[in-house]
């Protein structure tokens, strides 16, 4: 029986892959070691239940008396805390599934490649933070990353290991988000619950609006870069309102190769679960005869600065994507909030990314996560102070 542990398993992707488990034979077929979630209790206990998890961790410590209560007699141990979600990823588990949104999502997953696990990554935050750190550790001890984020995956399924150096550019498509086709002066004045819906993809909130602002794709490129060792040049961005084709790795011989397959994670999560195999996933057939055409277009520039906040991060190397990924988190906080508005979000990460160049460091990865998260503090505060600043 192969063991399991979910970090974030009561969001959207957790979701996704506690349905591929239980559809494949959940605790009959799988060993559950830990299952965690950021404040729903009463999910995490039912997960937990279902799959007989060993452990199930809540990471509002204020929480941990509820989960007690829910997991009474269930025979699942509870704990509460940042620091039980991280130390639950030292438990030994044959597959472990980083699904915890934003940076938070780094202290366990980092874990998990320090013991030599198979980590399948959704949280792109920890590659976009610390990808030097994290992949440094995984040649090391000689974990396994396995991409989850459905470009990513798409690229890895099309990437031919006789001929990897033989990779000319690398394509990922966007959907374009929810203001794809807005005029681009309505932009200023959209709303939150405007920029929270998707034209494709059912996902978490903040990724949905990061696919509005595009800060999703530009997170997306700079995932790639560290997880494929490309140069920003050989990684281009494609929009693609149909959300079908999710990638593109083009050879030098003139033949490209695309990743096909409808909008659903659970395709990208359940490759992951299974390789190197492929075993039949619960998800409806490709049925392009219906779908009729497939459309692509070069992103604007003007709609979407988030993209060359990308480029300029991976042109910085250093602290620059730890310094990003933060900006973002806190102007996406203060978004929602209804502090700044949407097209202010990419004024306060440049601002954010203009004041950390200046400092000590600055030009050197992050070397632990101490280092990753002193970058976060600072950039959340300089984003913040944005307004103030300008
Ligand atoms: P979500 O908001 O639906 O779920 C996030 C999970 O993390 C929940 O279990 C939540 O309780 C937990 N959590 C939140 N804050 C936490 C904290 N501080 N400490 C511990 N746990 C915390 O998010 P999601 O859409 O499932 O996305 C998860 C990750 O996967 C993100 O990094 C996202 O970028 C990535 N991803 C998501 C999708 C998608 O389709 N949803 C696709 C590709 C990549
Ligand atoms: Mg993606």
């Amino acid at each position: 029986m192969r063991s399991v542990s979910i970090f974030g398993a009561t969001g959207s992707i957790g979701e996704s892959a506690f349905d591929l488990l239980i559809r494949s034979g959940g605790a009959e077929a799988w060993r559950t070691v830990a299952l965690t979630g950021g404040r729903n209790v009463a999910r995490l206990a039912e997960m937990a239940r279902a799959l007989r998890a060993e452990i199930a961790v809540i990471a509002d410590e204020t929480l941990l008396p509820d989960l007690r209560a829910a997991l009474a007699g269930s025979g699942v141990q509870a704990a509460a805390g940042a620091q039980a979600v991280a130390e639950a990823a030292d438990r030994p588990a044959d597959w472990s599934l980083s699904a915890i949104v934003g940076a938070a999502g780094l202290a366990p997953g980092l874990r998990v490649v320090e013991r030599g696990g198979t980590l399948a990554l959704a949280n792109k935050e920890s590659l976009v933070t610390a990808g030097r750190l994290l992949m440094g550790h995984a040649a090391r001890t000689g974990a396994t990353i396995l991409p989850v984020d459905s470009e990513h995956s798409a690229v890895f399924q099309c990437l031919d290991s006789e001929n990897l150096d033989r990779v000319e550019l690398v394509t990922l498509t966007a959907s374009g988000g929810a203001f794809r086709d807005w005029p681009l002066e309505r932009l200023a004045a959209a709303t939150v619950a405007e920029a929270s819906t998707h034209p494709n993809w059912a996902m978490g909130q903040r990724i949905t609006i990061d696919s509005a602002s595009m800060f999703n794709k530009a997170l997306e490129v700079i995932e790639a870069h560290e997880f494929f060792g490309l140069p920003s040049e050989r990684i281009a961005v494609l929009v693609h309102p149909e959300s079908i084709v999710h990638a593109l790795v083009s050879y030098a011989d003139g033949g490209t190769l695309a990743h096909l397959g409808p909008p659903d994670m659970r395709h990208a999560i359940g490759h992951a679960l299974h390789w190197p195999r492929r075993e039949k996933l619960p998800l409806p057939p490709l049925d392009l005869a219906r779908q009729g055409s497939l459309t692509f277009r070069e992103p604007c520039a003007a709609r979407w600065p988030a993209l060359s906040l990308a480029r300029q991060v991976i042109a910085q190397g250093g602290a620059a994507g730890a310094v990003l990924n933060a900006a973002k988190e806190q102007a996406l906080d203060d978004f929602i909030a209804g502090r700044i508005r949407f097209t202010d979000m990419a004024g306060a990460v440049a601002h954010a990314l203009d004041r950390a160049a200046g400092q000590a460091g600055f030009g050197r990865s992050p070397g632990s996560l101490a280092e990753v998260l002193a970058w976060d503090e600072t950039a959340r505060r300089d984003a913040a102070g944005w307004r103030a600043a300008a």
